[in-house]
């Protein structure tokens, strides 16, 4: 189907006329299908319960599952992670400012805002990705009431180190685990550190129920609350005891997850494979590093992430995410340029990028490349082929960028 690409021929790039390395395009989070005759399965019983959604069958199976595997007291199906987020904050009743990293997806920060707590940004450690717990304390102030780090790429924060300063300070520590389903930090399961964790299931994440998300937490009281909040505050049938939302999941959500839950470690055995495809493609390319995952501990593999040292290469990561694209290779920046330089933190705090130095130069670094169960080590073999070609020509690749016709 795809057309075999001669490695180390730069004018055999699409970019410089050739045929794309690949007829179909590879996406970055391409759903993960688990069992099909599982999933209709689930669907037919679905239907001949008739019930659909307010914490059905499903959904209290999908719980317990999600329990036992990362051996949590509650982990409350939610309708996606945002809202999960949302109900997480309110529910453990943050306000004024919360601390959280501008290098993550805006709905960390959205979700503070949605309720007029202002998110304060953080700078990241470069060579983790994630908030620096150094730079965390001297962004406290008296309005300060919480932390939420997020463990981007599934690579957890710096857990130990913030769970000392929230106790010591008094503050309520959080986390957006949307990536990191199914990892664990010093070989105990994410989800179950700080007041509460919150995970993401949407189609593009490591595991999906088309959209959905969970509340991952130890404290039964907190749980309580966070299960009155997402079915609008109901006690019971006609009694509402404080505001709520929509947070539930449906029974199609859930029969999706659990379905993909039953599939689990087959998609981390794909993603690890592809994984070290990378590696092995990529570890001789001096302009990239790729970041690793660490093999002590579980891992989801979901994302391959590449940084590219641009003087080096001579080529910008915009350059090399245009020859990907080229090639039908559908490469991503991520978190570019990052929170705070979107609306409406921008007006909010138009001089925030100077406490986040680190935030910017890595996000302009960062190269997300397709991987999971629509991705083959083949393909990954092909795509590193094209990218360390064009690497090793950066004179000819630009001029063929340069002479394209403006988008
Ligand atoms: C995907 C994502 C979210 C939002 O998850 P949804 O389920 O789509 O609402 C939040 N935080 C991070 C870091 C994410 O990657």
């Amino acid at each position: 189907m795809n057309t075999p690409k001669p490695s180390g021929d730069v004018s055999q790039l699409a970019i410089c006329g050739g045929a794309p390395a690949f007829a179909q395009p590879l996406h970055v989070g391409r759903p993960n299908i688990a069992d099909r005759e599982r999933l209709f399965a689930r669907f037919n019983d679905m239907l001949d319960r008739r019930w659909l959604s307010n914490n059905g069958p499903f959904v209290q199976e999908f719980e317990r599952r999600l329990c036992a595997l990362i051996g949590v007291r509650h982990c409350i199906p939610v309708c996606n992670a945002t809202v999960g987020l949302e109900i997480a904050i309110r529910a453990a009743q943050l306000h004024g400012e919360v601390i959280v990293p501008s290098y993550t997806f805006v709905a960390t920060a959205h979700a503070l805002q949605w309720q007029e707590i202002t998110p304060v940004f953080c700078d990241v450690d470069e060579r983790t990705h994630n908030i620096d717990p150094a730079l965390v304390e001297r962004l406290i102030t008296p309005r300060t009431t919480g932390i939420i780090g997020t463990h981007v790429w599934g690579r957890p924060c710096p857990i130990d180190a913030l769970t000392e300063i929230s106790q010591r300070r008094g503050l309520t520590l959080m986390f957006d685990a949307a990536h990191a389903f199914a990892c664990s930090y010093g070989g105990r399961m994410i989800g179950g550190f700080g007041r509460a964790e919150v995970f993401s299931f949407h189609a593009t994440k490591f595991l999906n129920s088309f959209e959905g998300g969970a509340i991952a937490t130890n404290d039964d009281a907190l749980a309580a609350r966070i299960r009155l909040m997402k079915n609008f505050g109901f006690a019971g049938f006609d009694k509402v005891v404080f505001i709520g939302t929509n947070g539930k999941m449906t029974e199609v959500c859930a029969a999706m997850g659990l379905t993909s839950l039953e599939g689990l470690e087959s998609l981390v055995e794909v993603n690890r494979r592809n994984y070290h495809a990378y590696v092995r493609a990529l570890d001789s390319v001096p302009s990239v590093t790729l970041l690793r995952y660490d093999e002590s501990e579980r891992s989801n593999f979901q994302y391959i992430v590449i940084e590219l040292d641009a003087v080096r290469a001579g080529l910008s990561r915009d350059e090399v995410v245009a020859v990907l694209h080229a090639e039908n290779v559908i490469a991503r920046r991520y978190f570019w340029p990052g929170c705070h330089r979107m609306e409406p933190y921008r007006s909010y705090f138009p001089h925030a990028g100077l406490l986040l130095g680190n935030t910017e130069r890595m996000s302009e670094r960062v190269i997300v490349l397709p991987t999971g169960t629509a991705v083959t080590p083949e393909d990954v073999d092909k795509l590193c082929g094209v990218l360390r070609t064009a690497l090793a020509s950066p004179e000819p690749v630009r001029q063929a960028l340069a002479a394209r016709p403006a988008a």
